[in-house]
């Protein structure tokens, strides 16, 4: 029979592990309290005046160092799910045609069940049962934990403590991210900018990226200091705070935008356990995230592809 496997979280991390542990024939449930796929990685559409509007909403852009995650990329890059883009960095990639298409691939092969939050998780003789607001699941024979650190130590707290003390040890720093739409092109600004002000630390012309439309979306970024100092800001001072900051850097030069909104990701850097992942083949439970290995979309990647290695090791081949 099946091994039957639920994963709470789908993005790349849980993602990862399940689409591999899925051709190692497991059984996998995945769930995942957002409205659809990305998790930090994730792109928001908006339609202002009959025009839709893309904005990366959390990570810009990725990083390779690993020669397993090169692989990866270099699939998704032919099948045109990922591309450079060289306004970033020479290294620099990106989703196309939104930084979550790698995610939205992975989350039709896998079959998520999105806006299901699980709130609890608890082992009896015939498995793992996962509770949420929208019913219990299972039984499952093995349960994959990969969401953010500070949110893994208080769903693991009573199944797993000895992980959840791993987790707690984990601060994650916020982002305040403010996603701008102008009513007309900005000529002379550059596509990317690493701002050196209190304020912002990264103004982005989103349509700059490969296989975007040609519109006038922009993303800015905020300081981890000043996300952390405003915290509790709504989210339209936010956005007005971030703007004003941007047409102080760019000399006053900035238009009314036609379009604002301001969304703060409080675990959006994890601060990095080097563990890797973590896995009690007793309790057939595992953990991964970013969180195991660094603030890194390639970390939480090689996370996921590291525990479901370690649950079922490829006898031969990759
Ligand atoms: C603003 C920002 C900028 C970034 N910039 C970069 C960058 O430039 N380069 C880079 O490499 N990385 C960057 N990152 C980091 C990168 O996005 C992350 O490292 C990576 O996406 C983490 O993936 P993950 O699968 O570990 O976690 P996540 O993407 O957080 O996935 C966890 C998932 O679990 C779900 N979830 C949480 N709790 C529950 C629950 N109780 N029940 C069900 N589902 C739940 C969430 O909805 C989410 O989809 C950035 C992140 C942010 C937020």
């Amino acid at each position: 029979m099946r091994t039957s496997l639920a994963i709470i979280g789908a993005g790349l991390a849980g993602l990862t592990a399940g689409q591999r542990l899925i051709r190692r024939g497991f059984h996998v449930d995945i769930f995942d309290k957002g409205r659809g796929p990305g998790g930090r990685m994730s792109t928001r559409r908006e339609t202002l005046a009959g025009q839709n509007l893309h904005f990366d909403h959390g990570a810009q852009y990725f990083t390779v160092r690993d020669r397993r995650f090169a692989a990866q990329v270099k699939t998704w890059e032919a099948q045109g799910l990922v591309a450079p883009w060289p306004e970033a960095g020479p290294q620099a990639y990106t989703g196309t045609p939104m930084m979550c298409s790698p995610l939205v691939d992975m989350a039709q092969a896998t079959g998520v069940r999105f806006g299901v939050r699980i709130d609890g998780m608890v082992r009896d003789a015939h498995g793992w049962h996962l509770v949420s607001d929208a019913g219990s699941f299972g039984p499952y024979d093995a349960a994959i934990v990969a969401i953010p650190a500070e949110q893994a130590s208080e769903l693991l707290r009573w199944p797993a403590p000895e992980m959840a003390a791993v987790a707690a040890r984990q601060i994650s720093q916020p982002c305040w991210t403010t996603l701008v739409a102008l009513p007309a092109p900005m000529p002379g600004h550059p596509p990317v900018t690493r701002a050196q002000g209190p304020v912002l630390a990264w103004i982005a012309h989103n349509a700059t990226k490969p296989g975007r439309a040609d519109d006038n979306s922009w993303v800015l970024q905020s300081t981890p200091g000043w996300a952390q100092a405003n915290l509790a800001l709504d989210r339209e001072t936010a956005a007005r705070m971030m703007i004003a900051a941007w047409r102080e850097t760019n000399g006053g030069d900035l238009p009314e935008p036609a379009f604002s909104r301001g969304h703060l990701w409080r675990y959006a850097r994890s601060a990095g356990s080097g563990e890797g992942y973590l896995w009690s083949d007793s309790r057939q439970v595992g953990v991964c995230g970013d969180w195991l290995i660094g603030p890194r979309v390639e970390a939480a990647w090689l996370s996921g592809f590291r525990l479901a290695d370690a649950m079922a090791p490829l006898r031969t081949g990759t």
